[in-house]
Parts: structure tokens; sequence; C-alpha cells
């Protein structure tokens, strides 16, 4: 126990210096504008890829406790403006872990089924479930961005008109901070990444897509409608991160104009957080590992190889229960060295 927690404490050193510059610890003195798209954070190309190939291994082991101790649950939420790299972040970021412990969801324009309900319904029934990790491809906090940006978005809400003032961003501020610490509370770890690029890094990836006949389907002319709205966003986001980076579910600002850089800074504060939970292989009692041993041995005594004298002792221990059969065991030894010779070693008998 001593050694694990030493180790967990050193995870969350070494990968300090990816995370805690970016992570928003102090909301009321939050400026998007002093966040750099382009940071590196002293790292190069190479060296980025073996911290992702690291983080990558780690991850792997942690979902696989996180799993089998069927506790904690794992909620990861990304936002970013078009082409800010959500879905090649996701990609890479869970590469390799298993797919049976993780779900992904992709938040869209609300269909009117998803309409006829309250902002947070549909993202609520898509929560993971303990020992999972639920992944966000933009989520509830579009509340806050696109229906903020568009009044004409909110107004298709059908919210009751008396409802509607110019309170509603920090009535919904509030509601998404009580949600989350409900959540919290209940066991979700929650991790929320805005991946944040320059104006001029879209205009870049814009172009890539158009220039290239496998990624033009994911441009959409929507998205220069977007790309106009740009300051609108930037405002949206801002007050987004200083009203909503709370102790239990902090922002990441990630510098993402670098794809690499994004994928350090998102592993490491995933590996970072799961560490620190340090989910256990759930350890069984002693009557489950009497059992076990009992099980063992009548497999054992299923062996072709086994002797027949071996698979009737093997037998007779697997129905009369491990803890009377090691008694037996012991009586029938007892009873062997007895019946032998003075000095006999036994190994003739
Ligand atoms: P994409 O992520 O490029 O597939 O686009 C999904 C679109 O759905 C984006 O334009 C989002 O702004 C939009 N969207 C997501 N959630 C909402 C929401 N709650 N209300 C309105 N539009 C949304
Ligand atoms: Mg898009």
């Amino acid at each position: 126990m001593g050694s694990k927690k030493k180790k967990s404490a050193k995870g969350s050193r070494d990968l300090a210096d990816f995370i805690a510059p970016y992570r928003i610890d102090d909301p009321a003195s939050f400026h998007l504008n002093r966040h750099d798209c382009a940071a590196k954070g002293g790292l190069d190309k190479d060296k980025a890829k073996d911290i992702i190939e690291a983080n990558r291994e780690r991850l792997s082991d942690l979902q696989e406790r996180l799993y089998a101790e069927d506790r904690w649950s794992v909620l990861v939420i990304f936002q970013g403006l078009d082409a800010a790299g959500k879905d090649s972040a996701i990609e890479h970021v869970m590469h390799g872990v298993n797919p049976q412990g993780c779900d992904v969801h992709s938040f869209k324009v609300p269909t009117s089924h998803e309409l006829d309900h309250d902002f947070m319904w549909r993202a609520l029934t898509r929560l993971p479930e303990r020992g999972r990790i639920g992944i966000f491809n933009r989520s509830y906090y579009e509340e806050l961005l696109v229906v903020r940006v568009h009044p004409d978005v909110l107004a298709k809400e059908r919210i009751p008109k008396p409802l509607v003032t110019r309170h509603i961003w920090k009535e919904r501020f509030e509601d998404i901070n009580n949600i989350e610490k409900y959540l919290a509370r209940n066991g979700t770890l929650i991790l929320k990444f805005f991946l944040h690029t320059s104006k001029e890094e879209q205009r870049q990836r814009f172009l890539e897509r158009l220039e290239q006949p496998a990624k033009r389907w994911k441009f959409s002319m929507g998205d220069i409608a977007e790309r106009a709205l740009w300051d609108k966003y930037q405002a949206a986001y801002q007050d987004m991160i200083r009203h909503t980076s709370t102790p239990h579910a902090r922002w990441h600002v990630v510098p993402a104009d670098h794809k690499w850089m994004a994928r350090v800074v998102i592993g490491s504060a995933i590996v970072d957080a799961i560490e620190r939970i340090d989910p256990q292989y759930p350890k069984p009692g002693r009557a489950q590992l009497a059992e076990f041993k009992r099980v063992q041995q009548a497999l054992e005594s299923e062996s072709p190889k086994a002797t027949g004298k071996e698979k009737a002792r093997l037998r007779r221990i697997a129905q009369s229960g491990t803890d009377r059969a090691d008694e037996t065991d012991r009586s029938e030894a007892a009873a062997a060295a007895a019946s032998e010779p003075a000095g006999g070693n036994g190994q003739n008998s």
C-alpha cells in the first residue's frame, strides 16, 4: 500500500510540468488570451513522442485497474472550435485502451426529441458507468458556447419565456457546477479540455481539408460562418472557463496548434488524475481464496498427467474444502510418519 502511494505521488510529479501550466486552478484571474496556442512546454516532437507512448502504457494499465475495481468512473470532456483537433486527440489518447471499458459520445445539434427535454438530459443519459471512461466530443458546454453566440439556437430550446432572462448564463454556470459537483461526489472523475487553437491554425487546417480529398468530408460551409464569429466564441470560452473551472472539475486550456503538444497535455492529465485515485484490483477474502484453491485443485485433478492416486487425493481435497483438506493432509502425513520405522525418511513408502 505504502509503495503504491509513493508510485502515484511520483507519477504525479513527473507529469506536473505538462499539466500544471495548462490547468485552470485560479479561474478568477483567467484570461484566455494569455494562453499561447502554440506553446511547446520546452518539448520537441521527438521528446513528445516518448511521453505520449509512456502515457499510453500507463493509461492502459490504469484503465484495466479502474475497470476491475468498478467504483470510480472517468468523464473526459473535449471542447474546441472547428478543426481544433478534438477527433484526432480522442483517437490518439485512447489508442491502446481497451474499447470494452471506454465509450465515446459526440454531441451534435440537438434532435427535436432532445429539444423536448432540459439541456442536460441527453448528456446525463450518456454518463460513464462505474469502472468506465466516458469521452464527450463536445458536451453540455455547447449550451454556453454555440447557444450563447446564436440567440436563435437558444430560442429553439423552448424554455418558458419568464425563465429566459439576462441571468441565464450565470444560472447555467451554476447548474453545471452543481451537477458536476454531484457527479464528483458520486465517484465520477471529471476532466475538461479546451483545445485552444489560433485563428491562423484554423485557416491552415480548413485549407488542408479543402485541398485533400480524404479530408474534404470534414469541412462544412457552416464552419466558415462560425469562423466569422471567432471573437464572440473566444469571449464565450473565456467566460465559461472562468466560471466553471472548479476544484472537482477543472478545465485545462490545451495549447493545440501543435497536435503533439495537445496529446502530451491531455494524456498526462488523464494519467495523473487516475493515478491519484489509484484503482486496485479487488482482493479476494479468505473464504473466497479457499474456494479458489478448491476449484484450482479440482481442475488440476482433471489433468490427464495426474496419476490415479493423485487424482483421487485432489478430488477428495476438492470435495472436502481447503481447510479441512489441509487438515486431512496433515493428519495423513502424521499417520504415515507414525507407521514408519524409527529413523526412516519415508521416501520409500
Ligand atoms: P461537429 O462537431 O463538427 O460534428 O459539429 C457538431 C455541431 O453541433 C457543432 O456545430 C456544434 O456547435 C453543434 N452543437 C453541439 N451541441 C449543440 C447544442 N447543444 N446546441 C446547438 N448546437 C450544438
Ligand atoms: Mg465540424
